[in-house]
């Protein structure tokens, strides 16, 4: 038996980081944590209640309780033990999963449980801080990252996917106005940590970049 790892994957909104974190967690068997879908369900909360002001948000907190079920072998989270997975992925709410990020308390909060989740390692985590605060001591560490256009092209195609409408000018500015946000904000800037391996599939296929990505990981094994 190899000593499990934590792998921290990082990146920009959009490049596809789910997707190959998922498909590293099943190649390792690891357990698999999409950190912005927390984020997410947090923006939904504050969406549900309608709390504006950022200490609104702080306040609601300790009412709120994030986690995740396993639902036909598929990961869903969950909002005060509702199952939210599929009301989370709108451009609404990443929208304001991005704006209550920034908020140092939501971000506290979050981190604390992430780090217990990973306390056993044999974990691939997802975001935009963990390789660099969440899990600074983490094994291996992958900063994802596609052109803006390339990434624009695939949230416009998975929002039509999901029977939503989008304009395609308007998806790629919110992907430029996310980019800014997460790269702009006080608290934990998305930043590629130094010891990052930087990926970048403008020009891979998924496959092409599962082999890339297996290949670092089954140097830990
Ligand atoms: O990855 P996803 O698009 O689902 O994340 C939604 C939002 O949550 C991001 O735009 C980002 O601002 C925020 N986020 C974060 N830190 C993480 C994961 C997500 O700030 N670790």
């Amino acid at each position: 038996m190899t000593n499990k790892i934590i792998v921290a994957i990082d990146g920009y909104s959009s490049c596809g980081k789910s997707t190959m974190a998922k498909a590293l967690a099943q190649h390792a068997g690891y357990t698999y944590v999409d950190t912005g879908a927390m984020y997410r369900a947090i923006a939904l909360y504050t969406l549900r209640h309608e709390l504006a002001e950022p200490a609104a948000v702080i306040a609601a907190l300790p009412q709120i309780e994030v986690g995740f079920v396993r639902i036909n072998d598929e990961q869903h989270v969950t909002l005060n033990g509702e199952d939210v997975e599929g009301q989370i992925r709108t451009l609404q709410v990443g929208n304001r999963a991005s704006e209550v990020s920034q908020i140092k308390e939501v971000r506290a909060f979050l981190v604390a449980q992430q780090q217990k989740m990973g306390e056993a390692k044999g974990i691939v985590m997802d975001g935009r801080d963990i390789g660099t605060v969440v899990f600074p001591n983490a094994e291996l560490k992958l900063f994802l990252t596609a052109s803006p256009e390339v990434r624009a092209e695939r949230r416009y195609k998975e929002l039509v996917d999901k029977g939503e409408h989008p304009d395609f000018e308007t998806v790629l500015k919110d992907v430029n106005e996310r980019d800014y946000r997460d790269t702009h904000r006080a608290e934990s800037p998305l930043r590629q940590a130094p010891d990052a391996i930087v990926v970048d599939n403008s020009n891979m296929t998924k496959y092409e970049q599962m082999e890339v990505i297996y290949g670092y990981f089954d140097r830990f094994q």
